[in-house]
């Protein structure tokens, strides 16, 4: 997606072990006119594969879930994180290592929100090792729903996170996509 990348060009920031600073339009101030053109971009390549909602994890990814839900006219949940739960009854749990903050958090959705059957499309901001996205399919089909695919902003193609997810089976479908952040510079992976 050429406007995305653009933009990557534009307002990246290279931080340190491999990561990409985007706060001037994903992760902090938000770019709404980008984010539509993001949900369009999404109900376009998952057009064919009847989604019945999308799910994301807070916060990053409510932006381009919401735009992608409205474009495919579907409800948006996204995925909570939380600390430690006592209470675990109507939720659905599970364990997720974050890249950034190197911590492990519960992720929880409430189990009133998936229903058997439903065609779950997961949307997140980036991919890294994939640990966000296989937490959110597991609680889809703990839910005895499918996933309809993975829609991903901003994948690094240097950490497996795609290739976890394609082996498990997948679809994945990411706007751009980063061979390597070194020396400050992003470097994309050429697009065949
Ligand atoms: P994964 O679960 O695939 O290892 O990492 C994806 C999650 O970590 C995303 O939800 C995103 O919030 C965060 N993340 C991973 N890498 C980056 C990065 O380079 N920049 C930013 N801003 N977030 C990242």
């Amino acid at each position: 997606m050429e406007l995305l990348k653009q933009k990557v060009i534009r307002e990246g920031i290279v931080l340190g072990q491999g990561v990409l600073k985007v706060d001037s339009f994903l992760n902090h101030q938000m770019d709404p006119f980008l984010m539509r053109e993001v949900g369009r971009e999404f109900t376009r390549r998952f057009a064919g594969e009847a989604v019945t909602k999308v799910l994301t994890i807070e916060s990053s990814g409510i932006a381009p879930g919401i735009m992608t839900a409205l474009e495919l006219e579907v409800p948006l949940i996204f995925a909570r994180k939380q600390k430690s739960l006592t209470l675990t009854e109507d939720i659905y749990v599970e364990q997720v290592y974050s890249f950034t903050k190197q911590v492990s958090n519960d992720i929880t959705v409430a189990k009133k929100f998936i229903a058997p059957g439903e065609r779950v499309l997961i949307v997140d901001d980036f991919l890294a090792n994939g640990e966000a996205a296989l937490g959110l399919a597991r609680i889809v089909e703990q839910a005895g729903a499918s996933v309809a695919g993975i829609g991903i902003v901003i994948e690094k193609s240097f950490q497996p996170g795609a290739s976890r997810l394609k082996e498990a089976g997948y679809r994945v479908e990411s706007l751009v996509r980063i061979a390597a952040l070194e020396n400050g510079a992003v470097s994309f992976v050429e697009e065949a």
